[in-house]
C-alpha cells in the first residue's frame, strides 16, 4: 500500500509499504478521510514521532475491510470513526474508564502506524458506527470535537443560564469547535477572540453575528471586553502566556477560565494578572482529550449523536483538501503559514 512514513525529523517520504494485517482484536480499516492536526506539524518538523519510522495521522475515518482473530465479522463493510488512543485497560484510571488519563497508553499516529496511508490496523475496542448521514469527512473531526465537547462539559454546569458570557480565545480547529457546540446548546452571548480573516468568515458562515468577533492580537479589544464586565467562563485554545494572561484579564470576578492550548513554551503570568486569579476567586483549570467508553453517555456519542441531527458548521472549518499523495502540500501550508487554513483534510 502506499503509505507517508516519516523517517526522521523533517524527512517524510511518500512510499510503498507492506499493507498491515489484522490481529488478535484487531481490525484492518481502509481510511477514507483522515485530517491534519496541528500536532502533527511539530511532530514532523521539530520534534519527531516517539518511534521512527512511523506512519502520522490520527484524526480519521474509513470502512473495515478485514477482521482479524476474536473479532465479530458482523463489521466488515461498516463505515467508522476511531479513537486513536489506545488504553493499556490496566492502570488504576483505565479500570475507572477514564482511558484518556491511560498512564501507558498506545497512541495511532504518534506511537504506532497511523492513517497517512491506504490502511491502518487498530483494535476493534476503538470503533465507533457511523450512523449514514454522517460523512467519511465529519467523522475524520470527531476526534478534535470530542476533545471541544470534553472541554465544555468539564467546564460548564447543567443549570448555567443560557446568557453567560462564555469566551473563546483562539479560533484554530479546537476554539471553532468549541464555538460550534456550544452555540449548538443555545449559548449565543459569545466573544470569539481570532487573529485571522477566515476565522471570522467562518465564524459569519456559522450564522454568528459579527459583534461576536473580536481581534485577539488587540490589547484594545481585552480593554474592550473587560471594560463590558468580561467573560463567566473563559476557554484559553491557545497556550501562550500572553493569552493565558488575556484569558484571566477578562474573565469576571468568580469565573472560570478552563485551558485547552497545547503551550508553546514556558507559561508565565505577570503578578498584577496573578492577583485577579485570587481576589475575583477565579476556577482556573485544565482538560485533556476526550472520554471514549464505548457508552452512549461518552463525548464521541455526544459528538456523533450532534452530527446525526445535522449540526451547522463542520463543513465550514474545512479549509483545503487534498489527495493522500499530495499530503505534504497540507503540511507545508500549515507549517509555512503561507496562506490561512481551517482543518486540511486528506482523502
Ligand atoms: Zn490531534
Ligand atoms: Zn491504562
Amino acid at each position: 500500500m502506499k503509505a507517508w512514513v516519516l523517517h526522521d525529523i523533517g524527512d517524510i517520504r511518500f512510499e510503498d509499504v507492506d499493507k498491515p494485517k489484522p490481529g488478535q482484536g484487531e481490525v484492518l480499516v481502509r481510511v477514507r478521510a483522515a485530517g491534519i492536526c496541528g500536532s502533527d506539524i511539530p511532530r514532523t518538523f521539530d520534534t519527531g514521532s516517539h518511534k521512527m519510522p512511523l506512519i502520522l495521522g490520527h484524526e480519521f475515518a474509513g470502512s473495515v475491510e478485514e477482521v482479524g482473530e476474536g473479532v465479530d465479522p458482523a463489521w466488515v463493510g461498516a463505515r467508522v470513526g476511531v479513537f486513536p488512543l489506545i488504553p493499556c485497560r490496566n492502570c488504576s484510571q483505565c479500570l475507572k474508564g477514564r482511558y484518556e488519563l491511560c498512564r501507558d497508553y498506545d497512541y495511532l499516529g504518534s506511537r504506532s502506524n497511523g492513517a497517512f496511508a491506504e490502511y491502518v490496523t487498530l483494535p476493534e475496542k476503538n470503533l465507533i458506527m457511523l450512523p449514514d448521514n454522517v460523512s467519511f469527512e465529519e467523522a475524520a473531526m470527531l476526534e478534535p470535537m470530542a476533545v471541544a465537547v470534553h472541554a465544555i462539559r468539564g467546564i460548564m454546569h447543567e443549570d448555567d443560564d443560557k446568557d453567560l458570557r462564555i469566551a473563546v480565545y483562539g479560533l484554530g480547529t479546537i476554539g471553532m469547535f468549541v464555538t460550534m457546540f456550544l452555540k449548538a446548546a443555545g449559548f449565543n452571548n459569545l466573544i470569539l477572540l481570532g487573529n485571522k480573516q477566515k476565522q471570522k468568515e467562518t465564524i459569519l458562515s456559522m450564522g454568528i453575528p459579527e459583534s461576536c468577533y473580536y481581534d485577539g492580537s488587540d490589547d484594545n479589544a481585552i480593554i474592550q471586553i473587560s471594560g463590558a464586565g468580561g467573560a463567566d467562563v473563559v476557554f484559553e485554545c491557545v497556550g501562550k502566556s500572553q493569552t493565558f494572561a488575556s484569558a484571566i484579564d477578562i474573565t469576571s470576578p468568580m469565573g472560570r477560565v478552563i485551558l485547552m492550548g497545547n503551550p508553546y513554551s514556558d507559561m508565565t503570568l505577570p503578578r498584577d494578572i496573578y492577583w485577579k486569579i485570587l481576589r475575583n476567586q477565579l476556577t482556573v483549570t485544565g482538560t485533556w482529550n476526550s472520554s471514549f467508553t464505548g457508552k452512549a453517555d461518552d463525548d464521541w456519542h455526544y459528538v456523533l449523536d450532534h452530527l446525526a441531527s445535522g449540526i451547522d458548521g463542520a463543513d465550514s472549518i474545512i479549509s483545503h483538501r487534498f489527495k493522500l499523495e499530495d499530503l505534504r502540500d497540507g503540511l507545508d501550508i500549515m507549517h509555512e503559514k503561507r496562506e490561512e487554513y481551517g482543518k486540511i483534510m486528506i482523502g
